[in-house]
């Protein structure tokens, strides 16, 4: 479980999280929507513990975050702007987490094998960031967080970048992937489409809030307010 406690982040003097309570249960898949600026990332980001808060708590499985010797072993982020490395292949960049934790090397073989196929990135494994394009770059960030099979997989709007057809592909491999390893996921998107398709849940954000979380069907038939409706698109 991931659970934030009236968590405030503020950068300089402006509050950009603002008293959030959040709880993730394990093996759920829940989706943080919201439009641009509305504090998604950095809501990840302290999730992740690669921002600490200013005030609050966050736990994963009831252990405050800070007392944690987060080695990365159990959580697996995709960042939005990919954050590759740029001097390794794209293998290499699969590869990484793999070594660093462990992972015997059949085993590395045979999830980066799975992954790039899924991906459709067979044929660039040996190429290097810099010559790959937006939307391939996307996916191996995303490859690199499938391969690591973590309890906890945090997604930035993993999937922006990535035509529709592979897209759907990508989705369904998600959803795969946290059905066979009940991962728990928080997937952060600004597509309510993308979000009612994944979800179990989807927490509605804005301006640092959330505004609403529960099954995107009660989103859709009973929005707790107006944001809410107009961003998930119910008919007024
Ligand atoms: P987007 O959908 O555009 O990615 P977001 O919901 O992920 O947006 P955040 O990146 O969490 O939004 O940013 C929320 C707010 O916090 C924005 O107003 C942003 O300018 C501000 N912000 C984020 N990081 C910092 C920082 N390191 N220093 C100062 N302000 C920041
Ligand atoms: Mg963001």
């Amino acid at each position: 479980t991931i659970e934030l406690k009236n968590v405030s982040k503020q950068f300089k003097k402006n509050t950009i999280i603002d008293g959030m309570d959040l709880s993730v249960k394990a093996g759920e898949f829940l989706v943080l929507l919201g439009p641009s600026g509305c504090g998604k990332s950095t809501t990840l980001r302290m999730i992740a513990g690669l921002e600490g808060v200013t005030s609050g708590q966050v736990m994963i499985d009831h252990r405050d975050l800070k007392e944690l010797k987060n080695d990365g072993h159990t959580i697996a982020m995709v960042f939005q702007d990919y954050a590759l490395y740029p001097n390794m292949t794209v293998y290499q960049n699969l590869e990484y987490a793999l070594k660093v934790h462990k992972v015997a090397k059949e085993e590395r073989q045979n999830r980066i094998k799975n992954v790039l196929e899924t991906l459709n990135l067979t044929k660039y494994k040996d190429r290097l960031p810099s010559q790959l394009s937006g939307g391939q770059k996307q996916r191996v960030a995303v490859g690199r967080g499938m391969v690591k099979k973590s309890e906890i997989f945090l997604l930035d709007e993993p999937l922006s970048n990535i035509d529709v057809q592979l897209r759907e592909k990508a989705r369904d491999e998600l959803q795969n992937l946290h059905a066979t390893n009940q991962q728990t996921i928080v997937y952060v998107t600004h597509d309510q489409l993308e979000a009612m398709a994944l979800g179990d849940r989807i927490a509605v954000m804005d301006q640092g809030i959330i505004q609403m979380i529960d099954t995107p069907e009660n989103i859709y038939n009973n929005p707790a307010n107006l944001f809410v409706a107009k961003f998930i698109g119910t008919p007024q």
